[in-house]
């Protein structure tokens, strides 16, 4: 995760990167070392059901600092921040994210922790990363391909082959080359509970392919990495509600033939289209 921060006892940050350059101050004239107060998270939960050291941290509004460079004078500066959503950008960003058995908390490249209120929270946010993460390397493919497929670099990057196995450092199984579930422990009166939890199996229905399956949370995770990478392919349902949105496009009354000479081919067009196609052969 480069070019990130963690906004620390401001005017410090922590870099996410780790270790090379542990504090990064803001530059004075940055709005945010002026206005501090813009980068403490407004709504934290203060519940009852939240866990008593978790109270008063809890939030899903944290947020971290991207700069896009530094400014290294006596000290280093950063240089054009912008505040980007926490859990989203490191969630994408980590090269690694570990869980424990129930998926209540993850850690990101190593340190960054994560934590959920809720089983169902954690899954769905889990869920929604393996899914992004998977269409994110998919397009990174189909590049790729239209690149020639020659870039070895790429291609290595993109490539994965742990799947399933045992992490040979951190225990745990390797879900796919980001993630690795059950490396976490739990303090010692959750053990039990995670034991418990990691073997027990629930029905479940593949957002994707539609599978109704009664599947450990390992199982689920592995499915869902697998289903979310491999089938590029667009499902039935897809294909369907692709047709049906051009057939709309298609119908709409606005739209009229249009055959243009220049390029030798007919479109179907709305006024404002046709003129703007005009406009392109001009210039
Ligand atoms: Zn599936
Ligand atoms: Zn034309």
């Amino acid at each position: 995760m480069q070019n990130l921060v963690l906004p620390h006892n401001t005017p410090f940050c922590v870099n996410i990167e780790g270790y090379t350059k542990p504090f990064l101050l803001l530059h004075p004239t940055c709005v945010f070392a002026l206005r501090p107060e813009l980068l403490r998270s407004t709504e934290m939960k203060e519940d009852e059901t939240c866990p008593s050291d978790l109270r008063g941290k809890l939030s899903n509004n944290h947020q971290l600092l991207a700069y896009v460079s530094l400014l290294e004078t006596n000290k280093p500066y950063l240089i054009n921040t912008m505040r980007v959503p926490a859990l989203q950008t490191v969630t994408m960003f980590s090269n690694s994210i570990d869980t424990d058995a129930a998926c209540m908390r993850l850690v990101c490249d190593g340190w960054l922790e994560i934590r959920f209120v809720d089983e169902e929270t954690a899954s769905n946010t889990l869920s929604s990363l393996i899914q992004l993460r998977a269409t994110w390397q998919n397009l990174l493919k189909l590049r790729l391909k239209e690149a020639g497929g020659k870039n070895k670099i790429l291609n290595d990057v993109l490539k994965s082959g742990s799947e399933g196995k045992v992490h040979s450092v951190k225990g745990g199984i390797q879900i796919n080359h980001y993630l690795t579930y059950n490396c976490l422990l739990d303090e010692s009166e959750a053990s039990i509970w995670g034991e418990y939890t990691s073997s027990m199996q629930k029905h479940w229905v593949c957002p994707r392919c539609e599978a109704n399956l009664i599947v450990s949370i390992q199982e689920r995770l592995e499915h869902e990495s697998e289903c979310q990478s491999k089938n590029f392919e667009p499902t039935q349902q897809e294909e369907a509600q692709e047709m049906e949105e051009v057939k709309q496009a298609q119908m709409n009354p606005l739209r009229k033939h249009y055959f243009c000479d220049k390029c030798d081919q007919g479109f179907r067009f709305t006024t404002t289209e046709i003129l703007k196609h005009k406009k392109s052969h001009v210039t």
